[in-house]
């Protein structure tokens, strides 16, 4: 076999491997713009905060505040789930690799 083919082969493997380790379920210790990237690869935006409202949920079992979430997040653009993602975290970066307890952004402020 070629050098380079095997190189082609052993990335193209690699790569599956890291597929499968990538957890895509959402994870409700995330913070919300992590919890949404994963949410909304599996369920889509459907125009409302449904996602949002569903990590809100989930903080509030947990006893983590999250008093003034929607009125934050429709101050600063976002009316969806997408555009929550879009308009109030621009700039946050999914944590891909997060430990086994959550990412390691703050909650969602
Ligand atoms: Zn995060
Ligand atoms: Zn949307």
């Amino acid at each position: 076999m070629e050098d380079v083919e095997a190189a082609v082969i052993a990335a193209a493997e690699e790569h599956l491997r890291a597929c499968q380790l990538a957890d895509p379920q959402p994870r409700p210790d995330d913070c919300l713009p992590c919890y949404l990237h994963r949410a909304l690869r599996s369920t889509g935006c459907d125009g409302k905060l449904s996602l949002t409202h569903e990590w809100q949920g989930h903080q509030r079992v947990r006893r983590r505040r999250t008093g003034g979430l929607t009125a934050y997040l429709k101050s600063r653009g976002g009316f969806c789930d997408c555009e929550v993602l879009m308009n109030v975290y621009p700039d946050r970066e999914p944590d891909l690799h997060p430990g086994r307890g959550r990412c390691s952004h703050p909650a969602w402020r």
